[in-house]
């Protein structure tokens, strides 16, 4: 059997920018990311509106899980809702949280976002 340095279970946005910083980091380190929904390319969800047109809980939800996790289709914000976690600029203070805002879309872009692009007008 394969061993890893490190495993990284779900292959959402967390999982993968935890990849993206380790290897950055420690690229010395083996690391799998391990998800149990299907690859990008093969996430469809079957509401149609018309045949099917609320959830038929699928084994596997195409809009949950697989490579990208519940933010693949987004628009990198990566943050539904503030009301659970609050707003990272009270924890980190604003310039942190816009830099770090900044990275993440630059991360994105650099990657084939650039449809999603964060901030248009400084760059
Ligand atoms: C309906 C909806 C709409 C949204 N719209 C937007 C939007 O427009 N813009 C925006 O910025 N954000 C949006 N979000 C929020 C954004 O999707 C989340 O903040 C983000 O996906 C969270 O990332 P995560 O990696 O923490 O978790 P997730 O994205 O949930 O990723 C977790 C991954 O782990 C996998 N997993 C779980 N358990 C296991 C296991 N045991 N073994 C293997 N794999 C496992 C899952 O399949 C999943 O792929 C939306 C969320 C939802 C639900």
């Amino acid at each position: 059997m394969e061993k890893f340095n490190v495993a990284i279970v779900g292959a959402g946005p967390g999982g993968i920018f935890a990849a993206y910083e380790l290897h950055k980091l420690a690229p010395s380190l083996s690391v799998v990311v391990i998800e149990k929904g299907k690859p990008l390319e093969k996430r469809k969800c079957p509401i149609d509106g018309v045949k099917i047109k609320s959830c038929i809980n699928c084994p596997s939800c195409s809009i949950m899980n697989g490579f990208g996790g519940a933010g693949a289709f987004s628009d990198g914000k990566y943050n539904i809702t503030n009301e659970f976690g609050g707003d990272l600029y009270q924890y980190v203070g604003a310039k942190q949280a816009i830099e770090l805002m900044e990275y993440v879309d630059t991360i994105n872009v650099e990657n084939g976002g650039a449809a999603s692009r964060l901030f248009a007008n400084d760059r």
